[in-house]
């Protein structure tokens, strides 16, 4: 899950790592009294779900009450375009409104979870600000990195490695042994996967801050967390895809025309994999999961075809624990209760996988039954093409 930048730095300041003050305001009205709290210059930042935010003029100084004024009013209610949000861009819900700062450095700090050692690994890199994944495709070299033992957690030295080498000097090696302790305590605590500041700056009066954050949580562990949970904000996510987790579907959406209905996560994977061996592009993925129900199925089967881009459908299910029957009886379902207009190619292998077959032949639908998974990919990439 993620979240915006000022919840991650309110949750990053409840666990003491340095951020610039500032508040969030939803409503102009408000812009001028926060600004005129902080004092001299600020900066007005919007809060979307997505980084790059400064190049598309997502982040401005306004100099005074006045200008904040004018700047949130640009910024509230815009559509924001970045690298990140594909050109139809993200409303502007909200601004951050900061004291502005004097910076002297951009350095780059990143926490995350390295899946090759499977353990914490804390990054940073004295070119902090722009695009690190520039840097680190680049200047790997420039890219400094300590894995942390989460039995041990992370140890001071490791701190003071970091620091030297990001060329911090002098008082400068405590603040900083100080700010990245407590960046680890954030992410151990709330079991982010990632914690980015970008950029990590020192002032020229000497101080380091986080000028922006950015975490994500574990969706496997924020059961643990209901205070976190109550941050999501379902503006910033893809409909269709808040729709499949009410209905616990694992379902994440692509931008093929080749709509998916899958059971099992590795299934899913395999069934992407050869669509695209067929020289097809998957329109999403759906893991119906190994006990899904038929009214599962059916919310499955709509949620796919309310997704404009798809030209035909692919239903691959290998009945283990689910049952074919069941299956077919919830695409028989939805697809009446749709009218569905695309064409199915249905490939069912395991439990009762006669009775589905008579199930989607009886239902007077158009489904074609392919035989195999190979077979089924042809199919569907050819039906998705001339549709
Ligand atoms: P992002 O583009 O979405 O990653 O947004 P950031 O919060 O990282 O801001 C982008 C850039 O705006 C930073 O790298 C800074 O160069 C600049 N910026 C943000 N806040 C301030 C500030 O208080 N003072 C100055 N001078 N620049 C700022
Ligand atoms: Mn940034």
């Amino acid at each position: 899950m993620k979240i915006h930048e000022f919840q991650a730095k309110r949750i990053l300041a409840q666990h003491g790592v340095a951020v610039p003050r500032g508040e969030v305001i939803e409503r102009l009205e408000d812009a001028r009294t926060v600004a005129q709290k902080l004092g001299g210059t600020v900066v007005v930042k919007a809060q979307i779900h997505a980084g790059g935010r400064g190049k598309g003029g997502g982040v401005k100084l306004a100099r005074g009450p006045e200008e904040a004024v004018e700047v949130a009013h640009r910024m509230l209610g815009m559509k924001l375009v970045t690298h990140q949000t594909g050109p139809e861009g993200r409303l502007v819900r909200r601004v951050l409104i900061e004291e502005g700062l004097d910076i002297a450095r951009e350095l780059y700090l990143g926490l995350v979870v390295d899946r090759a050692t499977g353990r914490p690994v804390f990054m940073a890199s004295e070119e902090g600000g722009v695009e690190i994944e520039v840097v680190a495709a680049e200047r790997p070299e420039k890219i400094l990195k300590e894995f942390i033992e989460p039995g041990a957690g992370f140890q001071p030295f490791q701190s003071r490695k970091l620091a030297y080498g990001l060329g911090l000097s002098g008082a400068q090696v405590g603040a900083a042994v100080g700010f990245f302790t407590a960046l680890y305590r954030a992410f151990e605590a709330t079991d982010a996967s990632l914690a980015e500041i970008n950029p990590l700056v020192v002032t020229r009066q000497g101080g380091l801050l986080a000028l922006d954050a950015k975490m994500n949580f574990d969706d496997n562990a924020l059961y643990r967390h209901p205070d976190i949970l109550e941050l999501r904000d379902l503006n910033e996510e893809d409909p269709l895809e808040v729709r499949a987790s009410e209905f616990k579907l694992n379902y994440i959406r692509l931008d093929g025309n080749v709509g998916c209905m899958v059971n099992g996560a590795g299934l899913a994977m395999s069934t992407m994999d050869i669509i695209q061996y067929a020289g097809g592009r998957p329109a999403n993925f759906l893991d119906v999961g190994g006990g899904a129900n038929e009214e599962q199925v059916r919310h499955g089967f709509e949620i796919i075809l309310s997704d404009p881009n798809v030209r035909a459908v692919l239903i691959n299910i290998f009945g283990g624990i689910m049952r074919c029957d069941i299956v077919a009886s919830g695409v028989v379902a939805a697809a009446k209760a749709l009218g569905v207009k695309a064409p199915v190619v249905v490939r069912l292998e395991g439990t009762n996988v006669e009775l589905g077959k008579k199930i989607l032949e009886e239902s007077g639908l158009n489904f074609a039954v392919a035989t195999g998974m190979k077979d089924a990919a042809e199919k569907v990439v050819r039906l998705a093409a001339n549709g």
